[in-house]
């Protein structure tokens, strides 16, 4: 069985997700072929020097267990988390997927996306997700001391939740044109991706292909995962 989460934005002040978080590791994913992260596993992350900060130790630890275990973890930057980096993956055993990635999932490929460049409506988020990802600027944010980058981190939280309210929701979920474009570009008839806090499965017709577009569900609300096994995908609820 392929299991696939996203969105679950850890952090040391949500004790419930990462009770859920605890809970998925030790029980579902153990024994699983796979697991996908598919971006924002924490609610940031400021460099992979952070990675010795308790609660991220914590969570690492986890996650190499589980690859010790024997379940291949792979780990897709998010918008929250794309400053996971080498070190992150050396010390937890997780393959870093570019974004996007097509995986042959029990013999189909899947197209796996965090899910944000599909949200092209969201023009200042588009501007702003090219400039936060320019090598320079990573740089020059992951040379400043720790507690600089989380001061600058968590002010950019508190101005974008104020962006984010006077937002329509409509532009920021994903453009049907975007999404049109990644099947028809990677020719594939699945895709799984996260992002927009709006689980569900969606069919459409791509040049007279059936294809299926699953959205994974976030982990502030009671969270779940997709899986993949056999049979049918499954996308499954946390119950309350
Ligand atoms: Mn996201």
């Amino acid at each position: 069985m392929h299991l696939f989460i996203s969105d679950l934005h850890l952090s040391a002040d949500r004790p419930e997700a990462n009770e859920r978080f605890i809970g998925f590791i030790e029980g579902k994913a153990r024994g699983a072929e796979a697991l996908y992260v598919l971006g924002d596993l924490f609610e940031s992350w400021i460099g992979d020097d952070d990675i010795v900060e308790r609660f991220n130790a914590v969570v690492a630890a986890f996650f190499a267990a589980l690859a010790r275990s024997g379940t291949p973890l792979y780990v897709m930057h998010g918008n929250r988390d794309f400053l996971i980096g080498e070190r992150f993956c050396r010390e937890t055993g997780a393959k870093l997927l570019q974004d996007p990635t097509v995986a042959d999932i029990g013999g189909v490929p899947t197209l796996l996306m965090h899910g944000d460049t599909l949200c092209t409506d969201d023009v200042d988020y588009q501007a702003w997700r090219v400039q936060t990802r320019n090598p320079a600027a990573q740089s020059k944010f992951l040379s400043k001391p720790l507690a600089e980058r989380r001061a600058m981190t968590a002010m950019i939280r508190e101005k974008s939740k104020e962006v984010i309210a006077g937002k329509p929701a409509e532009i920021m979920d994903v453009n049907a044109v975007a999404v049109r474009d990644a099947f028809r570009k990677h020719g594939v008839t699945r895709m799984i991706h996260g992002h927009t806090h709006r689980p569900g499965r969606h069919e459409l017709e791509v040049d007279g292909r059936r294809c299926e577009r699953f959205v994974l569900p976030d982990w502030y609300g009671r969270g779940g995962y997709l899986e993949i096994g056999s049979g049918k995908p499954r996308l499954v609820a946390f119950t309350a």
